[in-house]
């Protein structure tokens, strides 16, 4: 027992220490002092000469976009091309080096990122799935929403038919990272997490290339029911 124990300490401190360099990481991307609230999505979202690298090389060139609300726009491009990058840059995941990314005129540095954050909803080729119910995976982060609200979710992402099929149903654990699931099933409870929100803006990276063709069917009719 004694030399069980400690090997479990050893185990523990050395998982401590790559935990703690995690949590003791400097937080790069902050609020500024008396930064603006939004409360809501009006009219555009815009790219100003917009420059992005992550290292050395430069992965957006001087971007110019207008996104007006209601509109879709699709990026299309090769693998590598920055399609993801200039999706990241809108939730200020990075921030630019130069020019400016603008929700409704207001540059996103000057935004308080909680209430910009709160108008987005993102479905992305990973979904990020906790080892809990389906039900709180769909309601994550939302803790108001009812019942009722939560299961006319799952509807309209297409995701009522394998739920339904659970034993458990909605009470039904799909493991870490949603692992009980497969990738069709996982994106739908995604989108069902989205449709919850019912954002002004919806990202969407590649949330059906990692699907078979079925699969991606009944994906893409959830996406359009979303929208
Ligand atoms: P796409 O989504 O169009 O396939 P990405 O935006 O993912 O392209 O990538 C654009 C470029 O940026 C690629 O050359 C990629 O290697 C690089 N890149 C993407 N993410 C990172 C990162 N976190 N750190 C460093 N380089 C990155
Ligand atoms: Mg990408």
């Amino acid at each position: 027992a004694i030399s069980n124990a400690s090997n479990l300490v050893k185990r523990g401190s050395a998982s401590l220490d790559r935990i703690e360099e995690i949590l003791a990481a400097e937080e790069t991307i902050t609020n500024k002092p008396n930064p603006v609230i939004l409360k809501e999505f009006n009219k555009s979202i815009e790219f100003r000469n917009v420059s992005f690298r992550y290292k050395e090389e430069y992965v957006l060139h001087n971007i110019n976009l207008i996104i007006e609300k209601g509109k879709t726009v699709a990026l299309v491009g090769p693998s590598g091309g920055g399609k993801s990058t200039l999706a990241d840059l809108i939730p200020r995941f990075y921030d630019v080096m130069e020019g400016e990314v603008l929700i409704d005129g207001i540059n996103v540095k000057d935004c308080e990122m909680h209430s910009m954050r709160s108008l987005m909803g993102i479905v992305t080729q990973e979904s990020l799935l906790f080892n809990d119910t389906i039900k709180n995976n769909i309601a994550f982060g939302m803790p108001d929403k009812t019942e009722e609200e939560i299961i006319q979710a799952a509807r309209t992402a297409n995701a009522m038919e394998f739920i339904e099929q659970t034993v458990d149903g909605f009470e039904t654990n799909i493991g870490e990272r949603g692992s009980k699931l497969s990738g069709g099933q996982r994106q739908r409870i995604s989108i069902a997490r989205a449709v919850l929100k019912n954002p002004d803006i919806l990202i969407l990276d590649e949330a059906t290339s990692s699907l078979d063709t079925s699969s991606e069917r009944q994906v893409q009719d959830a996406l359009e029911n979303l929208m």
